[in-house]
C-alpha cells in the first residue's frame, strides 16, 4: 500500500541533491538568523518546475500527485522546515484557484505561481478568531464592479513579500457565521493593505504579519468561487494541509534524528560516545519509532486524499501525532546533545523553535483532539 514508484523515489533523490547544494546547514542557519525569506530556494523549485507539482500540464504544471508532492515537503523540511513552508503558499492559495477559481483565474495566476513570479499568502486567521475561524469579522462589501474590505488579519505568513494575499472575509452579516464568508484574492501594492512583520520565536526565514485592511479594492474578477461560498472551499484547503504540515513535520524529525544520532557517537563522557548508554540509546529509539510512524500516518493520509476518501479523524490524526512527535522528538534531541544543543551555534535549537508552532499552526493540538473526538463518539 506505500510502496514509493521509481519516479517517487528519483524525486526524492533529485530533491536530496537539491537541498545538499541549495539549503546547505550553513545556509539554513543563515536564513534562520538574518530572518530573511528563502527566495533563491524557492526560485530554485520554480527553474526545476517543482512549484507546478500540484497542478496540471495545461498551465505549466506537472500534474504531479498528492504523495510527490508530500515526497517534496518532506525532503524539503528535512533541510530547513522553511523550505518547505515556502511551497505552502503554493498549496493555500493556488489550491483553490485550481478548485474553485474560473478558466480565467486559473489562466491569469497558475502560470506566475508555477514559474515563480508570483508570492502569495493566506489571510484566515483575525485578532479576534483563531481556533473559531468562521467567527472571522473582516468586511467585504461590493459597490459596483469592486468589493471594499476593511478589517484585520493576524499570524499572515508571508504577507511582507505577497503580491497577492487570499482573504477570507464576510459578505452577509445575516447568515450563519459558516454561511456567508466569500474568498478574494486581494492585491498587496494599495495604500488600504498595512502590512506589519511580527517578532516570533522559530520558522524565522518566514515572516509572519498584521494585515490591516482599510478600503481595500479587489475586483470583483478577483473573488474565487461564488460570493458566500468561501468556508467549504476553506474546509478543502485545510484538509490538505493537514497532510501538508504532517510531512513537514515527518521530514524535519527525521533531520532531528540524524542530528541527535551524529552527535551521540561523536561526544565521548566518561571515556566513551555517550551513545554507548543506555540512556541516550533510549532516547533515539524513542526518536527513531516516532519517525516510523510519523512517516506511515502522514503517507497513509495522502494515500487517502488521492483516493478522495480522507476520513477527517485520520487527517487530523496526522496532523496531531506528526507535530507532537517533532515536539517531542527536539525536546529529547536538545537533551542528548546536553549543553551544546542549548547553544544557538548547533542546529537543535532551530528544531526546538520550530516545532512548537507545529502544534499550533493549522489547527491547534486541541482542536485536532476534539475533531478526532467528537466524530468518534458521533460515528
Ligand atoms: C507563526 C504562525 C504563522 C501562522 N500563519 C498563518 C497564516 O499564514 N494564515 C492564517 O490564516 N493563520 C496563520 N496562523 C494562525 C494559526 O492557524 C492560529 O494561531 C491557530 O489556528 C490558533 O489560533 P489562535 O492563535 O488565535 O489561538 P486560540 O484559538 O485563541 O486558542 C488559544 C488556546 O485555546 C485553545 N482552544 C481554543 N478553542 C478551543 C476549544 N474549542 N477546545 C479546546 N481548546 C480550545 C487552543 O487550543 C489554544 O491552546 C499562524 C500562526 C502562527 C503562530
Amino acid at each position: 500500500m506505500f510502496e514509493f514508484t521509481e519516479e517517487q523515489e528519483a524525486l526524492r533523490r533529485h530533491i536530496g541533491d537539491f537541498t545538499r547544494r541549495a539549503c546547505t546547514r550553513e545556509v539554513a542557519r543563515q536564513l534562520d538568523e538574518s530572518e530573511s525569506y528563502p527566495f533563491e530556494i524557492y526560485a530554485g523549485m520554480a527553474e526545476l518546475g517543482w512549484l507546478g507539482l500540484p497542478f496540471p500540464e495545461k498551465y505549466g504544471g506537472l500534474g504531479g500527485s498528492a504523495v510527490d508532492i508530500a515526497i517534496l515537503i518532506e525532503e524539503l523540511s528535512r533541510a530547513m522546515m522553511a523550505a518547505a513552508q515556502v511551497f505552502g503558499a503554493v498549496i493555500y492559495v493556488g489550491g483553490p484557484v485550481m478548485r474553485i477559481g474560473n478558466e480565467e483565474q486559473r489562466q491569469r495566476f497558475l502560470p506566475p505561481i508555477i514559474r515563480g513570479e508570483m508570492q502569495l499568502a493566506l489571510g484566515l486567521t483575525e485578532p479576534d478568531s483563531g481556533s473559531d475561524a468562521a467567527a472571522l469579522r473582516t468586511r467585504a462589501v461590493r459597490k459596483g464592479d469592486r468589493y471594499i474590505l476593511n478589517g484585520a488579519k493576524m499570524f499572515c505568513s508571508r504577507a511582507h513579500i505577497a503580491d497577492y494575499i487570499l482573504i477570507a472575509a464576510r459578505t452577509d452579516t445575516e447568515a450563519p457565521k459558516h454561511k456567508g464568508i466569500s474568498l478574494f484574492l486581494v492585491p498587496t501594492g494599495q495604500p488600504g493593505v498595512q502590512v506589519s512583520l511580527l517578532k516570533k520565536l522559530g520558522i524565522k526565514a518566514i515572516g509572519t504579519c498584521e494585515v490591516a485592511l482599510v478600503d481595500a479594492e479587489v475586483p470583483v474578477e478577483n473573488r474565487l468561487g461564488e460570493e458566500n461560498q468561501g468556508w467549504p472551499s476553506l474546509l478543502t484547503c485545510l484538509a490538505m494541509e493537514r497532510f501538508y504540515l504532517a510531512a513537514m513535520c515527518t521530514g524535519a524529525l527525521a533531520d532531528v534524528l540524524d542530528l541527535a544520532t551524529d552527535y551521540a557517537k561523536e561526544r565521548e563522557q566518561f571515556g566513551r560516545p555517550i551513545g554507548q548508554f543506555q540512556a541516550i540509546q533510549h532516547k533515539l529509539a524513542d526518536i527513531y519509532t516516532d519517525l516510523q510512524a510519523a512517516r506511515l500516518l502522514t503517507y497513509q493520509t495522502v494515500w487517502h486524499t488521492e483516493q478522495g476518501n480522507l476520513d477527517p479523524k485520520l487527517g487530523s490524526a496526522a496532523k496531531l501525532f506528526c507535530s507532537e512527535a517533532y515536539m517531542r522528538g527536539a525536546m529529547q534531541g536538545m537533551q542528548i546533545m546536553g549543553g551544546y544543543g542549548y547553544m544557538m551555534e548547533f542546529d537543535m535549537q532551530r528544531h526546538f523553535r520550530d516545532a512548537k508552532l507545529m502544534e499550533i499552526g493549522g489547527g491547534t493540538s486541541e482542536i485536532h483532539r476534539s475533531v478526532i473526538g467528537a466524530r468518534l463518539v458521533a460515528d
